[in-house]
């Protein structure tokens, strides 16, 4: 499926040199050797992190997983989530996210369970299948000399403690919240003022408790915000807020954690796998890309986990990411393309955090007659939560009506969804009376649609389009009204991908 990519000259080892090898780093790797780069990926690590810190992934991560062909498989191990509600301190509904039972306008349900470190085994296993990629265990990264045509990267192996480097054409940091590829890139954290500490307490049932549900609830109670979450097979999580003045250390202790618990469970219905505390920030780095250097997931964004969207958003990191990189690594685009990579994904993801902090507020409450103030006004109606579902920022779509904004995902007639059809491509989806001229029009690497009838044609009427443009990210670029735009359509989305052969004067 993939063509063998015509590399521009230069010195590099490996086009793209990941540091950081979590499951950002393991996402990121999967699309970009699927599109044919060389790449290569530096863990300190030697294992997957043993225990789950993730717990929710939403459909557009699906789509992400299918577009490497491990959605199918990841999705048996996984649980649908059945959405979220929030109690007050007598149980009482504030605000209910719900999450319809069927499979939704992705393909995929709202929502899954799922454990971390299954689902990055799962990532490793599948690029190990892969050619054009290798990975370094237990050797960090220490330095980035930025060269013109190049980085060196400076590593250590951390087993033989040697010093060795190579040349990468590109590197991109996912190495987490002190990510060392920001530090390299000069760039500093906006910081969006929440940093809560919280106890996160994950425990294995010994029996039976489907008395605790499988919504995740969060305990808005002044005295102690507390959040519960059904994991897959036997794992439960709560998490509780520390109140001001309590030890972090002395509060993991399980003789401190079973009394905070004893509502829910007790010693005799589980056992605990880890209590331990976390500080959840909210911040969201200044710059993603800086020449040759770029950050994703944690190292670029970190929000608190009311909506479960802190490697939701690093997935959507590396799908925006994979295809530009791709595409300017093989030479077919300005590398100018990549300065769209953070002008559409910082907005993007704020738009989250900055949700999540409105959530937050609510649970977090600790002031009892601000409690009872937030309890008068969702008393009466509970709040219907509904995810963002923001646009991308500038970059590579028309930034009007639907255009920048995750398409549809539409079964076709054979039952089949529509991104299998299209692969890690861009897409021309068009009336049938537009597809002679939509292939005439559309590069060779463009999979073109003909949707005469059945959900994809629906789609199109909702859209009120006769053609819609896909990116290989499924967005959407942009949309004819009628045939006679089709041309101008194309144009203006090649322009923007081919960019400015000339970057800051030189290449
Ligand atoms: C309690 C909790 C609950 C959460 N719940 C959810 C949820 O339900 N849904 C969700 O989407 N997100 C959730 N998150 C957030 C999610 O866990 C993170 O966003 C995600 O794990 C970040 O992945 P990452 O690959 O960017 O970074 P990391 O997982 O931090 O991986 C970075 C990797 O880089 C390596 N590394 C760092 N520096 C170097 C170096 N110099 N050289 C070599 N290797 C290096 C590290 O060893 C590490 O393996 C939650 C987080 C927490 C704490």
């Amino acid at each position: 499926m993939h063509r063998p990519p015509p590399h521009t000259p230069c010195a590099a080892d490996v086009d793209v040199a990941l540091v950081g090898f979590g499951p950002v780093g393991a996402m990121l790797a999967n699309l970009l050797v699927q599109q044919g780069l060389r790449v290569i990926a530096f863990e300190r690590e030697a294992e997957v992190y043993r225990l789950p810190r993730a717990i929710a992934l939403d459909a557009e991560c699906m789509r992400v997983m299918q577009s490497i062909g491990v959605a199918d498989a990841l999705a048996e191990e996984m649980l649908v989530g059945s959405g979220m509600r929030f109690v007050n301190a007598e149980g009482r509904l504030l605000i209910d996210w719900n999450r319809p039972p069927g499979i939704g306008a992705q393909g995929w349900h709202p929502s899954y369970r799922y454990h971390q470190p299954s689902l990055e085994a799962a990532l490793r296993a599948h690029l190990a299948r892969q050619a054009g990629f290798s990975l370094r265990t237990r050797h960090e990264v220490f330095a980035l000399d930025a060269q013109a045509d190049h980085v060196r990267v400076r590593f250590e192996d951390l087993n033989a403690g040697r010093l060795h480097d190579l040349r990468a054409a590109w590197v991109v940091g996912c190495d987490g919240a002190r990510s060392t590829v920001r530090r390299f890139m000069g760039t500093e954290l906006d910081d969006l003022q929440s940093h809560e500490r919280w106890l996160v307490i994950d425990v294995i049932l010994k029996r039976d408790r489907p008395d605790l549900g499988d919504q995740s609830i969060q305990f808005c109670d002044p005295a102690r915000p507390a959040t519960y979450v059904r994991g897959v097979g036997a794992r439960r999580r709560w998490e509780l807020m520390l109140l001001p003045g309590e030890d972090a250390g002395d509060m993991t202790q399980p003789e401190r954690i079973w009394p905070l618990l004893s509502k829910w469970i007790t010693p005799d219905d589980a056992v605990l796998e880890r209590p331990t505390s976390y500080t959840f920030h909210s911040v969201v780095a200044q710059r993603w890309r800086r020449d040759r250097l770029l950050i994703a997931g944690d190292a670029a964004h970190q929000t608190p986990p009311f909506m479960g969207q802190g490697l939701c958003a690093g997935i959507r990191d590396a799908s925006n990411l994979a295809w530009k990189l791709a595409a300017v690594a093989q030479g077919e685009a300005s590398p100018v393309l990549l300065d769209t990579y953070e002008s559409e994904r910082s907005p993007h993801v704020r738009a989250f955090i900055e949700a999540t902090l409105e959530l937050g507020r609510v649970i977090q409450e600790t002031n009892p007659q601000a409690a009872r103030e937030r309890d008068a006004r969702w008393l009466q109606q509970p709040m219907a939560f509904r995810a963002p579902q923001p646009r991308l920022g500038p970059g590579v779509h028309d930034g009007t009506g639907r255009s920048g904004t995750l398409s549809e995902q539409p079964f076709m007639d054979d039952g089949t969804r529509l991104d299998d059809q299209i692969g890690h491509r861009s897409a021309l989806l068009v009336r049938p009376a537009l597809a002679q001229q939509a292939r005439a029009l559309a590069p060779a690497s463009m999979c073109v649609v003909s949707a005469g009838s059945g959900a994809c044609a629906q789609w199109l009427d909702r859209a009120g389009a006769a053609a819609l443009l896909l990116r290989p990210d499924r967005y959407i670029a942009g949309l004819a009204e009628h045939g006679t735009e089709l041309a101008s359509l194309l144009e203006r989305h090649l322009g923007r991908i081919r960019g400015p052969l000339i970057e800051g004067g030189h290449h």
